[in-house]
């Protein structure tokens, strides 16, 4: 049944996508609930909608359009229902199950560690998706920037960012390292903090299996299983073993191991077959940069996968052009990779380049192909131009410095 909102509007017209034997059911003018943010929310979401709703226009000639629906989190939230994220956004985002958000701004003692964290927990969005490729035209700090495109899929709600862990000399610490001394007869000193990282069956499963699962949509290479097990063997070793177990399992017919790839197919890989392998997170760090296009889609527990993505973002041009998604089984909240960054609030003079293109994976998530090529195609001719917002502008020789709203409406005119 429908949920009943007391401030959320639903737009008329819009219909809802619904889930049908397994898979999501997209309409002609699906209602997708939309979270502004704070700070430059407000400049990069405006300039977003205008993009994806020409391009939305243009590709399908009015046929399909988006029906937003805002929702409230972070301080538009707190102003009108005096909680920073109230329940009917999550019961919104749970029941449309495709939503666009922008950054919130982590409040201060408002009883949270993070908005987002809470979003990711009481969804269940286990999986973070973060593409990261090259934009022609876009300062690097590397000599060949195109050779990165990786997804990298980072599992989101296990590993030491669980929050488990406890301060140094309190109570709960001096308990749980006794414990450990006593019952385990290990040696932890007694002036330690204490953090756990639990890594699990279930969501290691869940993740792999999304990243393998896009693998095969997409026509990628390989999946690469990123750990650094060789030193956590029963938390990252784990995860790679139930990684490649359940490759072995659920898609028999359509993975090679990297072994398999040598000795039966010496080193020629099979049409229609992605290659699963493994490496060890520390190499991996130094092959993104000399090797950068023996990596495809990566699955990888969430530290790893944190700091991967600002590394590989890095070598494109950095985080103002990284998008981003955080998954569940059939929710996706599509999500800007920056933060709210206070002091150009309301200034319209932000790159809105990384909400756009997690847009553009949102308009892919709703299989509309055409309308995501057309953004992305814009974007890059765009940047080509030399017509950018001021981050980008201070980097390049001879471009012309765009407003937040300028950059939208060039980009605008450069779809085709
Ligand atoms: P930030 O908001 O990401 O900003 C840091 C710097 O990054 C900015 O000063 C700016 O650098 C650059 N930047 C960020 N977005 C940009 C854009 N769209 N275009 C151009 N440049 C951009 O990080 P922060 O200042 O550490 O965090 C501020 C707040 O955001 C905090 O409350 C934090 O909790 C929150 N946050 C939210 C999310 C999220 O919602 N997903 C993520 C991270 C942080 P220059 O000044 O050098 O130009």
């Amino acid at each position: 049944m429908a949920p009943r909102f007391k401030k959320i509007e639903i737009p008329a017209k819009g219909q809802r996508i619904t889930v049908k034997k397994g898979k999501l059911s997209i309409p002609n003018k699906p209602i997708i609930p939309v979270i502004e943010g704070d700070g430059i929310g407000r400049d990069i979401m405006k300039a977003t909608r205008i993009v994806l709703d020409a391009a939305v226009a243009k590709a399908y000639k009015g046929k399909k359009q988006i029906a937003w629906m805002d929702v409230y989190a972070g301080e538009n939230a707190f102003k009108m229902y005096k909680e920073w994220i109230p329940q009917e956004t999550f019961d919104a985002i749970k029941y449309y199950y495709v939503a666009l958000k922008g950054p919130l701004t982590t409040p201060v003692g408002g009883g949270f560690r993070s908005l987002n964290v809470t979003l990711r927990q009481v969804l269940n969005l286990y999986a973070c998706v973060r593409p990261v490729r090259y934009f022609k035209g876009v300062p690097s700090p590397v000599k060949r920037p195109e050779k990165m495109d990786v997804v990298i899929y980072r599992e989101n709600t296990e590993d030491v960012y669980s929050g488990i862990e406890w301060k140094k000399g309190t109570k709960e610490a001096k308990k749980v390292i006794g414990w450990i001394n006593k019952t385990m007869k290990r040696n932890i000193r007694l002036d330690s903090g204490i953090g756990i990282k639990p890594i699990s069956v279930k969501g290691t499963n869940a993740l792999v299996r999304q990243a393998i699962k896009y693998a095969i949509a997409r026509k990628r290479k390989s999946v690469t299983l990123m750990h650094k097990g060789n030193i956590m063997k029963y938390t990252e070793g784990a995860f790679r073993d139930w990684g490649y177990k359940l490759a072995a399992k659920e898609f028999k017919s359509k993975v090679i191991s990297e072994d398999v790839l040598w000795s039966k197919y010496k080193g020629k890989q099979p049409k229609n077959k992605i290659v699963i392998k493994d490496r060890i997170a520390d190499s991996m760090f130094q092959q993104i940069l000399t090797r950068t296009d023996e990596y495809d889609v990566i699955a990888t527990p969430n530290l790893n996968g944190d700091y991967m993505s600002d590394a590989a973002a890095a070598q494109v041009g950095g985080l103002g052009m990284a998008p981003g998604a955080n998954m569940g089984d059939y929710i996706g909240l599509f999500e800007a990779t920056h933060g709210t960054a206070p002091k150009y609030a309301d200034k319209d003079m932000v790159n809105p380049g990384s909400l756009i293109l997690s847009g553009v994976m949102m308009l892919e998530y709703l299989g509309w192909g055409k309308a995501a090529d057309m953004v992305t195609k814009a974007v890059e001719k765009t940047i080509q131009k030399k017509t950018v917002t001021y981050d980008l502008h201070r980097q390049m020789k001879g471009a012309k410095k765009l407003s937040t709203s300028k950059y939208a409406e060039a980009i605008v005119k450069n779809m085709k």
